[in-house]
């Protein structure tokens, strides 16, 4: 008999995770995904913000999946699915599966606001962190130069939306570029008048952490410089300002700025949808406790994209990581003719760094730890888990050297494809013009 062939499309988390669990087995795998490497998308905002290179946070997928040889992989971006006779058709190819794992992810969510999709920097991939780095650096740049004071003041504004981990990173990160970094390098440039906002529509950051979490996380970064606004909802985003009214006392604000960085909201990949699968009200899979399709058993959706019935999951990257070895083993199971299991996750905990020998961790969901501590864990853990060595070594002297040096040297306006144009594209666009790709 041959033996069965799972595809898995999608090389994040939960794609590697689902792909290396098969390691040893006699089942053929052919994982897809539309770029060769595998991004740590935990440290996006580090690439954002000149602390590390791209390079630094991608892993060769192939390389990650040398020791298997039953595991084959193809630089392929995925058009469609057909459920019904099993097929999946590439950009290139159609091919057949016996055994299908999802695991697309998830892209920005920007609730139909005016002006989001149009003029806010996404932080969902390896393209917009460096499309947003050299925003950053180009806003310096131009505000140099600029003699219109109002038109300046716009140049160094910076307003980070969305008040969760990813937004709480970044404004800590850009306030420490700002203020330690690059003031050495503009001296034309007045720094009282530098702004980074970070607006919070609840009532509080980092929602999910305890609260005494949130009041240290709010604390610190405004002893950073940074304006935190909590209850401060986005209602409009144009070229050159964002409107935001007081979620209690409903009046309307603006803040002038170039630079709008959206981390409000995610949502699974609409390709889900598309293909024909039923699908929530935040775009995620609703799949059996066992993580299959309920229609087609021999689907399963695992990681950001995936919505199980007897559970709500946090899209978080250990979620990602369980629901792939579950989907695997489950796939194992049914091919010896046995019941698949349901999903039963294990929080290990989440935690959230905010500057130099800041941080916040909660352990297990039991354990609170704040500042020195926490940050060394934060550097740890991140350190771990890495996808490779060589990940490893050149993270860990980056930031042995910004520790030290308090000099971050990845402050460079590169062009994101190979281009014979000076200067960087405008706001939100890649360098031949096009609108940057989400997921
Ligand atoms: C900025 C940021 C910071 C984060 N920080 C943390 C953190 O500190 N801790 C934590 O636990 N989690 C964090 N997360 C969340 C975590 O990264 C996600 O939960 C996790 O990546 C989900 O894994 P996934 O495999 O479902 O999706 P992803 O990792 O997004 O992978 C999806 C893959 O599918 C591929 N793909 C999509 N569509 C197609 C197609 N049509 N054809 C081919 N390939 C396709 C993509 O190229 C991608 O490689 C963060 C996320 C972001 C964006």
């Amino acid at each position: 008999m041959n033996n069965q062939r799972v595809v898995i499309i999608g090389a994040g988390f939960a794609g590697i995770s689902a792909a290396r669990t098969f390691a040893g087995t006699s089942v053929d795998v052919l994982l897809l995904d539309r770029h060769n490497y595998h991004t740590f998308l935990p440290l996006l905002h580090q690439v954002a913000t000149c602390e590390l290179e791209p390079e630094h946070i991608v892993c060769p997928i192939r390389k990650l999946l040398k020791a298997q040889p039953n595991v084959q992989f193809a630089t392929n971006e995925v058009k469609r699915v057909d459920f019904v006779s099993q097929v999946i058709e590439t950009n290139n190819c159609l091919i057949p599966y016996d055994y299908l794992i999802l695991a697309c992810g998830s892209t920005s969510q920007f609730f139909g606001i005016p002006g989001v999709y149009e003029h806010c920097f996404p932080l969902k991939n390896l393209e917009n962190s460096v499309n947003l780095r050299n925003q950053i650096i180009y806003c310096f740049e131009l505000a140099q130069e600029e003699a219109d004071f109002s038109r300046r003041q716009e140049l160094l504004t910076f307003t980070i939306v969305g008040g969760g981990a990813t937004g709480v990173e970044l404004a800590g990160e850009l306030a420490e570029l700002i203020y330690g970094t690059l003031v050495n390098d503009y001296p034309a440039i007045d720094f009282r008048r530098v702004r980074v906002v970070l607006l919070q529509a609840g009532d509080k950051l980092l929602p999910e952490m305890p609260l005494h979490l949130s009041v240290y996380a709010k604390r610190q970064l405004q002893k950073m410089g940074v304006e935190v606004k909590v209850a401060s909802r986005v209602t409009k985003v144009m070229e050159n300002a964002v409107y935001w009214e007081d979620s209690h006392f409903k009046n309307s604000q603006t803040i002038p700025c170039q630079t709008v960085i959206w981390t409000a909201g995610v949502c699974g990949n609409p390709v889900a949808k598309k293909w024909g699968l039923v699908t929530d009200n935040n775009g995620k899979v609703t799949v059996l406790p066992t993580l299959q399709v309920p229609e087609y058993p021999q689907v399963y959706i695992v990681g950001d994209l995936a919505a199980p019935q007897h559970e709500q999951f946090p899209m978080l990257a250990p979620v990602a990581i369980q629901q792939g070895t579950t989907a695997t083993n489950n796939i194992l199971r049914q091919i010896k003719g046995k019941n698949p299991q349901p999903m039963r996750y294990q929080h290990q905990g989440s935690m959230v760094i905010i500057g130099r020998h800041a941080a916040v961790a909660n352990l297990f969901g039991k354990v609170n730890l704040t500042g020195f501590v926490a940050w060394l864990l934060w550097l740890f853990v991140h350190l771990a888990c890495l996808p490779s060595t060589r990940n490893r070594f050149h993270v860990l002297l980056n930031w042995v050297w910004s520790y030290f040096s308090c000099d971050r040297s990845v402050r460079l306006i590169l062009p994101l494809h190979p281009t014979n144009q000076s200067k960087p594209a405008p706001q939100g666009t890649t360098e031949d013009g096009k609108r940057v790709e989400i997921n």
